[in-house]
């Protein structure tokens, strides 16, 4: 337990990786897929061959472009690219193309939404473009493979400032970055894929004695998930905290320096790797076989004027215009598409609280079962809006508008003609609902019995009955007129 009177300040930077989502890799023409077999998108460019030449990919430089922008970054006008020389078997070439002194972009800043609406702005420091390395795969007892279609994969680096205190805002700030290239389709981002990996560095600032303690840097590499990103970070806060309490004098940064940890996810707990390579070990130098990329004024204001509402300023008016809750504003505005989908839906005439229930209703079940967006689970503005708008008028009821919600994902076609073909449409008959509620009474005669003796049973009896006259008439019934005809026929006062 970290003692309250040594007032520990963790001090948490990251480091992001996020794969571009390109047709092909950063320097030659091979598909950049995940899950292909092993070696099949390969070509001498990606595998190192002597004498070939690499082209840039303008795609990945314009992705790269966006997420900077998005980031409220300074854009460099002109980039060049560095040859980051080290030596691994997934890295056939012996040096990485990557940027050094002349990054894409600089000095920008994200915020991260943090409890009760409070956001911190986090700095970032740059976000460069690289390419990937390949995999080593260890799935052979007596040997390890390498797979080299990720080599040379675009790959956009992405370097905070150490502006995280605490790991829920470590956590924020990760979610709020995956959301961002997600929303400007720069990544799927999917991190089983390894598409976003994290490097979070993590020391403690110690007030101890009149002076302030800093614990040795540790950077932890290569964190594929959340909840790995989120034990690492807590497992470091207080293991560094014990280490330097065991040796306060001897535990500290200009001791020490900084480290390299793995995280071990079997044992749930950091491994240390090596000492921290500082930027001359790599022998950083410009890459003669690349020119430098001009980032002229029209290609900056284009891709400026392309980036569009972002999702917390979007979370922000959906709470705002639409009165929304934060939560629902926050499931919302997940991915563009589904934002885009209500919005659509509400220009079309839609009463905006309406549509966010059906979408947070049946929607999300759907997109969970089917592990999708809720955009993509195939419903149009233009069926939305006419079943939010059978809703507003009492032409359907909830629970039938869930039904035909259903129908239209699966076979599409208009609301109202499936409500209408399947006897959905709300019964506001008196007749017809005085029948069911009658037939509900006669077969039930204990909850009846329950409701009019009164006491701890009545509530439950009468909502028992109110669910058998809503089944008997298939959803359709209008629920007030159901009760206002059951407390009338059961003799209990009319409004409770
Ligand atoms: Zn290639």
């Amino acid at each position: 337990m970290i003692d309250a009177a040594d007032n520990v300040t963790p001090v948490i930077g990251l480091e992001i990786h996020v794969e571009l989502a390109t047709a092909t890799k950063m320097f030659c023409r091979c598909r950049n897929h995940f899950g292909d077999p092993p070696n099949t998108n390969v070509c001498p460019v990606c595998i190192g061959m002597p004498g070939v030449l690499p082209v840039m990919n303008a795609k990945a430089v314009e992705l790269a472009l966006k997420v900077g922008t998005a980031l409220n970054c300074t854009v460099a006008e002109f980039t060049k690219w560095d040859r980051k020389g080290y030596y691994y078997p997934d890295l056939p070439k012996n040096y990485q193309i990557s940027q050094y002194d002349l990054p894409l972009s600089l000095n920008g800043w994200l915020e991260a939404p943090l409890a009760e609406g409070a956001v911190k702005k986090i700095r970032i420091r740059r976000a460069h473009l690289e390419e990937d390395a390949g995999k080593n795969v260890h799935d052979h007892p007596a040997h390890t493979g390498v797979d080299l279609n990720r080599a040379g994969v675009p790959l956009l680096e992405i370097v905070t400032e150490p502006d995280m205190n605490a790991v829920e805002e470590v956590m924020s700030l990760a979610r709020a970055m995956h959301r961002l290239v997600r929303w400007l389709g720069a990544s799927e981002a999917n991190m089983q894929m390894g598409q976003m990996r994290f490097e979070p560095n993590i020391n403690l600032h110690i007030a101890h004695g009149g002076a302030i303690h800093k614990t040795p840097i540790v950077e932890v590499k290569n964190l594929n998930s959340f909840r790995a990103l989120e034990r690492t970070v807590e497992y470091e806060i207080h293991r560094q905290y014990e280490a330097w309490q065991a040796d306060p004098d001897g535990f500290r940064l200009e001791k020490m320096g900084k480290q390299n940890r793995g995280y071990d996810d079997a044992r749930e707990q950091t491994v240390f790797q090596r000492e921290k390579e500082e930027a001359h070990d790599y022998r950083y130098f410009p890459d003669p076989d690349l020119v430098g990329v001009v980032v002229d004024r029209p290609w900056r204001e284009r891709i400026r004027a392309g980036i569009g509402e972002l999702p917390l300023a979007r979370r922000g008016r959906y709470m705002d215009g639409y009165k929304l809750t934060f939560k629902e504003a926050d499931a919302l505005t997940q991915d563009a598409a589904t934002g885009d989908l209500l919005d659509s839906a509400v220009a079309a005439g839609a009463d905006a609280k309406r549509c966010v229930n059906l979408l947070l209703g049946r929607g999300a079940a759907i997109a969970n079962e089917r592990g999708c967006s809720i955009a993509q689970i195939g419903i149009t503005p233009a069926a939305l809006a006419e079943l939010a708008g059978m809703l507003s008028g009492g032409t359907i009821n909830a629970t039938a508008a869930a039904k035909v919600f259903d129908t239209v994902v699966l076979e599409s076609g208009s609301p109202m003609v499936i409500a209408r073909e399947q006897g959905l449409l709300a019964v506001r008959d008196g007749g017809a609902i005085e029948a069911w509620v009658d037939t509900a009474i006669a077969a039930n005669p204990q909850a009846v019995a329950d409701v009019q003796a009164g006491g701890k049973q009545q509530k439950k009896a009468f909502g028992f009955l109110m669910g058998q006259v809503m089944q008997l008439s298939r959803g359709t019934a209008e629920p007030g007129e159901v009760q206002r005809l059951l407390r009338s026929k059961l003799g209990i006062p009319v409004t409770d």
